[in-house]
């Protein structure tokens, strides 16, 4: 079980859910990073008294050091203040809540610092699962997820022999504009996108959300934890987010793992693992649930999805390229400079137009993929 954790982007959704476990266990803090919330990171500085905390910039470290005069706490910026308290000495475990690839140096740094990791930042897999994997393993440190399906099938696997995984069933709600048809969305608004239908999460995975690139992204991410190729991973759109994920065994044997949609479950998981504790998220109550609903996804509306898959297959550099591709094409669309559907041409048509001959990538190739995928698609807008 963690008893010093690190939260990278303690100030986004994951990272403030992550310091609600932290304060129902006692766990001690011993560093917090955002990225401009300055107010909230001070908060909780003084609450949690960590050794460090870190910003984006040098000014927004000018104004915290000053709101924290009066404590012994460190401030720090930018990447390498990131990466310092991904390697602060005296926490066992990182939990990186960052959001997009920004996340991959400091799981890198937290790995070869001997760190255990409490993952959320799928970004980290999709972009960099290779070298992350391997390392790990090398290391022998653990790797949580926290993604709320990659949680349910750690624990679903929980007891059964290693050989004995048939197929990953990784449930969707289906986002916010699940039934919709292309037509439908030619126009639909940021704020139409932002409405997700069970989970309150950062903007980012919220439209990763209504555009399925987030399951996509998701299948990745499963196949680095898991060991599992694409035709193991099946996804099934559920809509009331209750069961979070399912595996069939090779005896066709489902196991699934249940509860209400709280990220506050897979983050206290992945910090106490393998022990259970009280949880700060309510219990289920079935006489509330009126029906499960189960469909096949529409990859047709929602290519991203197939997008994703198809990257997978070709493997190397493509997983890197979606993921950069998406993460520009995302801001552009919540800053109203592309429509909603462009963000699905924008990453097809990136991973189409990609060619390399690199299978096993190097963490060089993987940032300068990402960097040279950003610049070509901002070259166009
Ligand atoms: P968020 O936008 O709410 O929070 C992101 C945090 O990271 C903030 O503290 C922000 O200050 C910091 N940050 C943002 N950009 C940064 C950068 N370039 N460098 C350093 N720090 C930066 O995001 P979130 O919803 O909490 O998601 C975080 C990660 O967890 C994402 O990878 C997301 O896909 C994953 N995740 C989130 C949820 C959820 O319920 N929110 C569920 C599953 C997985
Ligand atoms: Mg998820």
């Amino acid at each position: 079980m963690a008893a010093k954790i690190s939260v990278l982007g303690s100030t986004g959704s994951i990272g403030t859910q992550t310091l609600d476990v932290a304060r129902m266990h006692g766990l001690k803090v011993t560093a917090l990073t955002a990225n401009h919330n300055i107010e909230l990171l001070e908060k909780q500085a003084r609450e949690f008294h960590p050794i460090m905390v870190s910003v984006s910039d040098l000014g927004a470290a000018a104004q915290l050091k000053i709101a924290l005069s009066d404590t012994d706490i460190d401030v720090f910026c930018g990447e390498e203040g990131i990466i310092r308290a991904a390697v602060e000495e005296t926490s066992d475990t990182v939990v990186n809540a960052i959001v997009g690839v920004a996340g991959l140096l400091p799981t890198v740094a937290a790995v070869r610092a001997g760190k255990n990791i409490a993952l959320a930042n799928k970004e980290t897999l999709v972009a960099g699962g290779s070298i992350v994997m391997r390392e790990v393993k090398e290391k022998g440190i653990k790797l949580y997820p926290v993604d709320s399906e990659h949680s349910a099938i750690f624990q679903c696997l929980q007891g059964c022999p290693p050989d004995s995984l048939d197929k990953i069933i990784l449930t969707a709600s289906g986002g916010t504009f699940f039934g919709k048809t292309r037509k439908d969305l030619e126009n639909v608004s940021v704020n139409q996108a932002l409405k997700h239908p069970n989970w309150s999460m950062g903007a980012k995975i919220t439209i990763d959300s209504s555009t399925m690139m987030n399951k996509g992204l998701e299948v990745i991410e499963a196949s680095w934890l898991f060991g599992c190729s694409d035709d193991q991973i099946e996804v099934l759109i559920h809509r009331e987010s209750i069961i979070h994920s399912m595996i069939r065994l090779k005896d066709n044997a489902v196991i699934a793992q249940l509860g209400v949609p709280d990220m506050r479950i897979p983050i206290q998981y992945a910090l106490t693992y393998p022990n259970r504790l009280p949880s700060p998220a309510a219990a289920l109550d079935f006489s509330e649930i009126t029906s499960m609903s189960f469909y096949k996804p529409d990859t047709e509306t929602f290519s991203c999805l197939s997008i994703c898959r198809d990257a997978l297959r070709r493997g190397g550099l493509y997983p890197t390229v979606a993921n950069a591709a998406n993460e520009v094409a995302v801001e552009l669309f919540l800053n109203e400079k592309i429509r909603f559907l462009d963000i699905a041409d924008i990453v097809g048509n990136a991973v189409a137009s990609f060619d390399t001959d690199i299978k096993d990538p190097c963490l060089e190739d993987i940032l300068e993929t990402d960097k040279e995928t950003r610049l070509k698609i901002r070259q166009n807008f």
